[in-house]
């Protein structure tokens, strides 16, 4: 299944989700077994022509309690085993893989080789499962190399039901079907039919002179305020009150539209005032902010709220704490939130 499998290995790292999950006999819950079990379900994994090895978090996680802590324990892995292996696949629970996907995007800096994060909707151990497609897949991924030799997706990835998506640009947006996550604003990287179609044009090109360099800190004093018509000041005045908040991610209307109220106006600019980021990121799946577009957004722009361009939420929270860990003032976390680090936004 690898393209050229000659000393390609490929390190599985297993940190829980329905994929490795199986029904509790008497309670007919989702339960975690580990990776050993796992492997029963995917005789597959052994017929590979490449080196596959397989680390696994001990206990496996449900996705909704995944942590920042989580995240650096994946970014250890992977630098400590960085020369070692081609390509890493991890799997990971559908529920909060965007957000993942995203922080190891920004945690991984100069990444040269594949990082896939993958899943599945139904359990590995489930006949109809999609599991067994999405992980042999991203294993032929994680191994795939150009003519040259290089990896030919050296980017931190989602690959679910046959699309390779860019990670920070990826969202849950389906509880059912099997083609769970889209990247709206990015074409996807790879089509997998009969054939994996990379495309060449929109992977995120490597300074080979540069080495991985791991990143551990993230700041976490965050808040994601989402408005809807109606919402009330002393949610908002509650939200930016919160005591050491550093940063917001405000979820806005259309292309970052808010509501003229004055008190509005007045608490988003006092808290920029007191050195809280905020923000600007489009309630919608698919576009981009462009503040000066209407006087709504015009407003908030005056007011000190920054632009977060075509940035998906999860893709925000996660460089927001990327930025903040690093101890930046706020007047250059707002400065990086405008430039893409990895991919994460569009700038026109
Ligand atoms: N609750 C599960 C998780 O995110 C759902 C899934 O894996 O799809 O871990």
């Amino acid at each position: 299944m690898c393209d050229d499998p000659r000393n390609t290995s490929v390190l599985i790292i297993y940190t829980g989700g329905t994929i490795g999950m199986i029904e509790n006999a008497e309670t007919g819950a989702l339960e975690n077994f580990n990776f050993e079990q796992l492997q029963k379900y995917v005789p597959e994994l052994k017929q590979s022509n490449c080196d596959i090895d397989s680390i696994q978090f001990d206990p496996p996680i449900d996705s909704s309690d995944m942590e920042p802590e989580a995240w650096r324990k994946l970014v250890r892995i992977i630098s400590d085993k960085y020369d070692k292996y081609d390509g890493f696949v991890i799997l990971h629970g559908t529920d909060t893989m965007a957000f993942t996907a995203s922080a190891l995007s920004f945690m991984l800096e100069d990444l040269a080789k594949p990082v896939i994060l993958t899943g599945s909707q139904l359990p590995i151990g489930v006949l109809r499962t999609d599991g067994k497609e999405n992980l042999m897949t991203s294993i032929e991924i994680a191994a795939s190399k150009n003519k040259d030799g290089m990896p030919t997706v050296p980017e931190v990835c989602i690959f679910f039901e046959n699309h390779l998506m860019r990670g920070n640009r990826t969202t849950k947006l389906n509880a059912e079907n099997f083609n769970a996550f889209r990247s709206f604003n990015y074409p996807v990287l790879a089509k997998a039919g009969i054939h994996i179609k990379y495309n060449n044009s929109v992977i995120r090109q490597v300074d080979s002179n540069r080495s991985l360099k791991a990143h551990y800190l993230l700041g976490t004093n965050i808040a994601v305020l989402k408005l809807f018509p109606g919402i009330h000041e002393n949610v908002v005045a509650a939200t930016l009150a919160i005591d050491g908040l550093q940063a917001v991610v405000l979820e806005t209307y259309g292309s970052g539209n808010a509501p003229r109220r004055k008190w509005l106006l007045r608490l988003l600019h006092e808290a920029c005032k007191r050195g809280i980021v905020i923000v600007n990121v489009t309630q919608c799946c698919a576009g981009t902010v462009e503040m000066e577009r209407y006087g709504t957004g015009f407003h908030m722009l005056e007011s000190g709220i920054i632009c977060g361009y075509d940035s998906t939420t999860e893709s925000a929270v996660t460089k927001l704490m990327f930025l903040l860990g690093h101890g930046y003032e706020p007047s250059e976390v707002c400065q990086l939130m405008g430039q893409s680090l990895a991919g994460e936004i569009t700038i026109s």
